[in-house]
């Protein structure tokens, strides 16, 4: 006698990724059974989505460990509270993934795009980036989403089938769309545009915290700008007497759920029209999913503040400016002595031209690697830098 129990329907209909998707998957979202695939063909893994295998070869991928030793505003010198480029990576997956499970969006697609979505980041942040844009000028030019293309497609060496990663041509289309976001070819996925909405509500939010911990604004100050004293006011109806440090954080959990809340409920608005229907690639082009005007107005003032008082803020000019003597003056020898760069970097170099086989090498550094990297090997030019090891790592 057959003494199982009896398989429920909907276990069955969960076995494999396009059922469990077509279960759970709002029609608008990017099934997996949809995906045009990849540039080197090759067989779908038994029980791991597409998606899955993206995101799991780009968290296994050297560029996404080395985002460990990346600024994302702070150098480490600052202190050890503020985030670095990977605790941001993983701050964006996880607010992107609450709102892409909300609106039955492809949360392992969202997960991959998150998780990629900084991975092009030069050391020193964006001060990294204008000096290597800077060096390029005329060469094409050097921008972090599109150096994150390269990465995906040339630079990593994993597998000995094909260069790169060979990721979905979804993750390298969303990726494109970023890199050319003024014109981009495709319209973003709607799972795109949700990472994009969360790397705004991660930094907008991260970056004055971590600025508050280092004392480049007052609470108090914050607590003027509407955003800031709206979500003081929620936590103050809930509870009581905070610390100001609890105030804080309580303000900054606020603001995240807030916008979050938000991007859902203008989200399930704007896709409300489509629920029923299974025309997913037309909703992905008619949608737009962003924060409500009100949210985005109250955001757009905080970018402002944020620019004016904590990105230009003498401490982090100054940081910038040593990291910036570095790697100019590196970029200059190496392309002066292409030989000088590791094999794998001449070989770029044959391929790409040495202008851009030393922005690769360059790019793919962590902070520290690159002072050691000037302080070390190339001494000649470090002997007068304004910069100790100590003061900027
Ligand atoms: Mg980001």
């Amino acid at each position: 006698m057959n003494t199982q129990p009896a398989e429920r329907p909907e276990r069955l209909a969960c076995e494999t990724v396009h059922a469990r998707e077509s279960l759970i998957l709002a029609p608008y979202a990017m099934h997996s059974a949809r995906s045009a695939g990849r540039r080197y063909r090759e067989p779908e893994h038994p029980y791991r989505s597409p998606f899955a295998r993206d995101r799991d070869r780009i968290v296994h991928s050297a560029a996404f460990r080395r985002l460990s030793g990346k600024t994302q505003v702070f150098t480490g010198n600052l202190g050890d509270y503020h985030r670095t480029r990977l605790t941001h990576t993983m701050e964006v997956a996880s607010i992107a993934r609450t709102i892409g499970r909300t609106l039955r969006l492809n949360e392992d697609l969202i997960e991959a795009l998150a998780l990629a979505h900084d991975v092009g980041h030069p050391p020193f942040g964006h001060a990294g980036e204008d000096i290597l844009d800077g060096c390029l000028h005329g060469k094409g030019g050097f921008n972090h989403n599109r150096q994150a293309l390269r990465v995906f497609e040339l630079l990593e060496t994993r597998y000995a089938a094909f260069p790169g990663l060979n990721l979905s041509l979804e993750v390298l289309q969303s990726q494109a769309a970023r890199a050319h976001k003024e014109a981009p070819r495709h319209p973003p996925l709607l799972e795109a545009q949700v990472v994009d909405a969360a790397d705004s509500v991660a930094y907008t939010t991260h970056d004055a915290d971590d600025a508050l911990e280092l004392g480049l604004l007052e609470l108090e100050e914050m607590l003027q700008w509407p955003m800031w004293n709206e979500a003081a006011g929620r936590v103050r109806r809930r509870c009581s007497g905070l610390t100001r440090a609890q105030l804080r954080r309580a303000v900054v959990h606020q603001l995240i759920d807030w916008q979050v809340g938000d991007l859902v409920d203008t989200g399930r608005q704007r896709l409300a029209p489509y629920v029923e229907t299974a025309a997913g690639s037309q909703t992905q082009q008619n949608v737009r999913l962003a924060p409500s005007t009100d949210v985005a107005e109250q955001k757009a003032a905080l970018e402002n503040l944020l620019y004016q008082r904590v990105y230009r803020h003498p401490s982090v000019l100054a940081v910038r400016q040593r990291a910036q003597s570095a790697l100019r003056a590196m970029y200059q020898a190496l392309l002066a002595e292409p030989d000088r760069l590791p094999a794998k970097f001449r070989g770029r170099a044959a391929e790409d031209g040495s202008a851009r086989a030393v922005s690769d090498y360059l790019a793919g550094m962590t902070d520290r690697f690159a002072v050691r990297a000037f302080v070390h090997r190339f001494p000649e030019h470090a002997r007068d830098w304004p910069g100790e090891t100590g003061v900027i790592e």
